[in-house]
């Protein structure tokens, strides 16, 4: 059987980042306190990037008292933290429950970019991705992925502030919407994050009805479609859930989710030596993209512990790219970052789980 690992005591008090605004604002009222308190509570969560209840310093002791009693500010425990030399941060969380997630920040010029999980492990079982390798455990909280969020936050000095969100951590976002749009309202509000919708990505493997869903929401998000091949006979390959969904319905979802949004489009490609990364395979996906109003974002792969794909060498790569580019793709070949502490999805997770196997037996 699977132990949990650091279990957080027991502790049965709800998480306060679980709350909006509105519900705030009820539990102030139910607490006999003028409503003005509430919003004292937020600014101190989402701009004074308070490290604790107690620290909410012009709040009346009383009232500090009975939030204590009645919530927990963090419901995860800090399990590691990595530093890389280029910038890059990097959490591993303990959740209350044994579960584990990452989560990174990314510095990059004047950008403050986060890199957020949406669920434990994931179910969509790309061959290449660390996350997946064990399925999927069950979604993250609002609460859980606010969390995320204000904890990379307050790594940065108080005249910085978070630029862009990017949900491409663990997990499949759209196959947990509700949470991941709650806790994304906090990041677009002004009286939260205030990061405008233009600058946060939902990264999705390609939900066809999920994608329509995003397309009518008040704030559309950037989307990015992570495709990695131009046809489905390869991707049913490297991305197994495709043979229930295709890349035609994909493409449709997608393009409804333009007519709807006029938001420009990103798709993601990882290439993987000998597998997506041929001419052919350029080519082809040259001819998917066409007439699209898009970017595509390739990716050299980033190996994985265990797994058997390679990166492509630098001669191969420049040839795929010479073949999008001939085609007049609007292409972009993503820099890696943070490779020395496993900034990639689900790396540092499966490699402190390595270690914590190797160490108690
Ligand atoms: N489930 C979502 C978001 C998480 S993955 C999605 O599929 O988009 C975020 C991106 O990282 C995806 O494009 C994914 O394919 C890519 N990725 C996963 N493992 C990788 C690896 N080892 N090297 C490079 N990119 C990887």
């Amino acid at each position: 059987m699977k132990t949990p690992k650091n279990k957080t005591t027991g502790d049965a008090r709800p998480h306060l980042l679980d709350l909006d605004e509105a519900e705030l604002r009820a539990w102030v009222r139910d607490a006999g306190q003028p409503e003005y308190r509430a919003g004292q509570i937020w600014r101190w969560l989402y701009a004074g990037r308070a490290t604790s209840l107690d620290a909410m310093s012009d709040l009346p002791r009383r009232l500090r008292d009975r939030l204590e009693e009645s919530f927990r500010l963090w419901s995860t425990h800090v399990a590691e933290h990595k530093t890389s030399a280029d910038g890059t941060e990097k959490y591993l969380l303990d959740l209350a429950d044994g579960g584990r997630i990452e989560c990174v920040l990314l510095r990059d010029g004047p950008r403050r970019s986060i890199c957020v999980s949406s669920q434990v492990g994931c179910a969509m079982g790309c061959v290449f991705c660390a996350s997946g390798l064990d399925g999927v455990e069950r979604n993250l909280s609002r609460g859980e992925i606010v969390e995320q969020m204000l904890r990379l936050q307050r790594l940065l000095p108080a005249e910085e502030r978070l630029s862009h969100i990017v949900m491409m951590g663990m997990g499949e976002p759209l196959a947990n919407l509700d949470n991941v749009l709650t806790a994304l309202d906090v990041a677009r509000s002004p009286t939260g994050l205030g990061i405008s919708p233009r600058r946060i990505t939902i990264s999705t493997v390609g939900l066809p009805a999920a994608i329509r869903r995003l397309a009518r929401h008040a704030h559309p998000y950037h989307l990015a479609i992570s495709l990695h091949a131009p046809n489905d006979a390869l991707r049913n390959r490297i991305v197994p859930i495709n043979s229930r969904v295709g890349i035609r319905e994909i493409m449709a979802a997608a393009d409804d989710y333009f007519a709807a949004t006029g938001r420009r489009l990103t798709f993601e490609y990882v290439l993987l030596d000998g597998i997506n990364d041929s001419p052919q395979c350029a080519r082809q996906l040259a001819s998917l993209l066409r007439g699209r109003v898009s970017m595509l974002n390739v990716i050299p792969y980033n190996p994985v512990a265990g797994l058997p794909y390679r990166t492509p060498d630098p001669a191969r790569q420049l040839d795929f790219r010479d073949v999008l580019e001939a085609a007049g793709v609007n292409v972009q070949f993503r820099q890696r970052k943070g490779d020395s502490i496993d900034a990639a999805c689900g790396q540092l997770r499966r490699n402190r789980d390595a270690a914590d196997a190797h160490t108690t037996h």
